[in-house]
């Protein structure tokens, strides 16, 4: 019998994991939210509530059904009170070191049937999963940012992954009422092995100064007719999440044409990653972003 879901923990309290703890009480799930960092657990509630009272406002949600959902949200200092979760979700920094050491001190806390997946832009499945003592029970469960607001959730199988983990991820991405798209288990997946590359390139535009950081955003808003320039979405996805991503096909692919841009390093360095730090290729200190370069 598959298991049915009805607590879910989030481990990471950042941008992504905020977002899924947000979608998932929303939809009636008990959810745990932890962090490393306790600070980011009780700071991650509350821009879910501000998040959810902007789509009061929109008459999206009912004030009602707000309330009833942060409700649902449980802080959870320590991986331990995950114990009573059906499905963990990890959705810490993208590291496979810091990820393995997560599982690692998970597993034994969780009952044998509960289900793990993570939401790992780019990292393997496979490799994720044969480190926990539950690879049938394991599979990739990668949102899009904002989570809230984005349809699409990738389904990732790993090698090892049951069919009654990859049923029970289905139905959950669709009480979600979200859309699942199946990629098999390669370096970023779909959508970040075709996107990244192209955010890359945009770097590499600007570091050989083809343009400005203005002019690249503008030229790929109105000419191809994206939602937002690629280095404004560079600094929305986070400028670490970038590098560590064109890391992953970098080496899982050994083709020098994902070749990390050094600007992009450069500014990962500086501790300039985007949006989440107030600075990156814009700078948002200010009322209007203005570009750093
Ligand atoms: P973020 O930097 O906003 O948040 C990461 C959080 O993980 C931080 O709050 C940090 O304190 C926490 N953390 C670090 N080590 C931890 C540990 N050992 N235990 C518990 N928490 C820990 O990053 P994010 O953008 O939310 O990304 C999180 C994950 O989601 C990554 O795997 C990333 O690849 C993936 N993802 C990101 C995006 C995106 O657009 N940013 C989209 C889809 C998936």
């Amino acid at each position: 019998m598959p298991l049915e879901i009805k607590k879910v923990g989030v481990i990471g309290a950042g941008q992504m994991g905020n977002g899924i703890a947000h979608v998932c009480a929303l939809a009636g799930y008990d959810v745990a939210l932890n962090d490393i960092d306790p600070d980011r657990i009780r700071a991650g509630i509350a821009t879910i509530n501000g998040n959810m009272s902007r789509q009061v406002a929109k008459g999206l949600v009912t004030d009602e059904a707000r309330q009833v959902a942060i409700d649902r949200i449980a802080p959870a200092d320590t991986l331990e009170a995950l114990e009573s979760c059906d499905l963990v979700i990890e959705s810490a920094t993208e590291r496979e070191e810091l990820k393995r050491k997560i599982f690692t001190s998970l597993c034994p806390v969780l009952r044998p049937e509960t289900l793990l997946a993570s939401n790992t832009s780019s990292i393997s499945i496979t490799r994720l999963a044969a480190g926990t003592d539950r690879p049938e029970r394991f599979i990739g469960v990668h949102f899009m940012n904002p989570v809230p607001i984005m349809e699409l959730v990738e389904l990732v199988r790993g090698i090892a992954t049951d069919d009654d983990t990859f049923e029970a991820a289905k139905t959950f991405v669709s009480r979600l009422g979200k859309t699942y798209a199946v990629a098999e288990d390669f370096p970023a997946f779909i959508v970040n092995r075709i996107l990244l590359p192209m955010v890359n390139e945009a770097i590499y535009t600007l570091y050989e100064g083809v343009g400005s950081v203005e002019s690249i955003d503008k030229a790929m808003r109105l000419g191809a007719n994206h939602p937002m320039g690629p280095l404004q979405l560079a600094d929305f996805i986070g400028l670490d999440t970038c590098l560590a991503i064109m890391q992953v096909l970098h080496e899982g692919l050994a083709d020098s044409k994902y070749r990390p841009c050094p600007l992009l390093v450069k500014y990962v360095e500086a501790g300039w990653l985007g949006r989440k730090t107030k600075r990156g290729f814009y700078d948002y200190r200010g009322e209007k972003p203005v570009p750093t370069r």
